[in-house]
């Protein structure tokens, strides 16, 4: 295999496999699911399948020549495209990598370089917004000008929502290649949101779903990476089945567990001072980024599933913050009256209207306010805050 870590769905695998060794592989493959699942990962094992120079083995060797340049991708018969930043003064005749500065080029490089050794790591390019109809044009032109060598060739098309977005051209121009595929061509699309693709993309693929990995197996692969038991155990449970959250994740317990202390303690207390610490930092990771700001709040709602749980059984068996325990027990004894599942609620809302621009302080204090009512039973008028 080109990646020993890879977490395989044998199922798909299997069928895959069989598919391509009975020359039945459909050439159009959708492969969707959840982010972090590993799609890309076995559309790069795919390609190697098709074009091992070992005849021994049913998987690619992952050492032969073939190999090594498709994990590399130097491999000629695997083509990659992927979404670019959107350049309006880009020339209709122009290459696609025209559309990327010298510093894109590289930073896709060196990303390229490391897709090829980690099988969860996703290619991100700055500011990259749409697959350009460059992209799809340079594909064509490769495509019926030139033969595949021996093997099969496989596009793989990452993001590939960014077909539709934000208009459907490019994807129009792919479904003309689709509709007469070159010979020996198989196209992967690779999508964690094929609700944003058009129909008549999506009706000419073969659909192979990825689902959410279990929890066990990345507890395991966070441990085989360095990460302590009881770590990578928090890590997983926080995850859910998405190992690019599981990466973005490792080595910043300490951090969850801070996240987690300024929400309980502005929630539980009416201190203004820790009232404005929880302010000030949804502030200031909105301003480094959404997925930071959506990091701190799921570390808040997994703390009230915690207490949810708790309150219900009174097992701790499954409790995410375990060394929250005896907080989380004072907690329960303080608010017996509350409505846990409430406040799980309140801070998803709060995080919906704060992605979607709701002004902040509002936003927060409506929340902290509603917050303390639920604590005490009170009952509050969900989306009160659609002002
Ligand atoms: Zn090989």
């Amino acid at each position: 295999m080109i990646y020993s870590d890879l977490i395989l769905n044998e199922r798909n695998w299997d069928n895959l496999l069989t598919a391509f060794r009975t020359g039945r592989l459909h050439h159009a493959l959708l492969f969707h699911g959840p982010s972090g699942t590993g799609k890309s990962a076995h559309a790069i094992e795919l390609a190697a399948t098709l074009n091992c120079k070992d005849s021994t083995s049913s998987n690619p060797c992952g050492l032969c020549p073939s190999c090594k340049k498709v994990r590399s991708f130097q491999h000629g018969n695997v083509r990659l495209v992927l979404p670019f930043p959107r350049k309006t003064n880009l020339d209709k005749s122009s290459p696609s990598i025209k559309a990327l500065t010298d510093a894109d080029l590289t930073s896709l490089q060196e990303q390229m370089k490391t897709m090829g050794m980690k099988p969860y790591f996703k290619i991100a390019l700055n500011n990259a917004n749409t697959i350009l109809i460059n992209s799809i044009r340079d594909l064509k032109n490769e495509l019926y000008l030139s033969p595949p060598d021996a093997g099969g060739r496989i596009v793989l098309i990452l993001d590939a929502e960014y077909l539709c977005i934000p208009n459907a051209t490019s994807a129009n121009a792919l479904l003309k290649i689709l509709e007469e595929p070159p010979e020996k061509t198989y196209f992967i699309l690779v999508t964690s949101r094929s609700d944003l693709m058009l129909e008549t993309i999506l009706s000419r693929c073969q659909k192979i779903y990825f689902p959410a990995l279990p929890e066990d197996a990345i507890e395991s692969f966070l441990v085989d990476e360095g990460e302590s038991p009881l770590d990578a155990h928090l890590i997983a449970r926080l995850s859910e089945g998405n190992m690019h959250l599981a990466r973005n994740f490792q080595g910043m317990v300490p951090q969850l567990y801070e996240n987690v202390k300024t929400i309980l303690n502005a929630v539980f207390t009416k201190q203004p001072d820790l009232w404005i610490k929880f302010h000030k930092e949804v502030s200031r990771l909105k301003q480094s980024g959404r997925i930071e700001m959506d990091y701190f709040f799921r570390t808040g709602i997994f703390a009230f599933r915690d207490l949810l749980f708790l309150a219900e059984t009174g097992n701790t068996e499954n409790v995410v913050f375990v060394d929250n325990l005896q907080k989380y027990q004072s907690v329960l004894e303080k608010f017996p009256q509350s409505n846990w599942a409430e406040c799980i609620q309140l801070m998803e809302d709060a995080l919906s209207f704060i992605r979607a621009n709701g002004y902040l302080p509002l936003v927060i204090n409506a929340m902290l306010m509603d917050m303390g009512k639920v604590l005490k039973g009170d009952e509050v008028k969900r989306f009160s805050l659609q002002y």
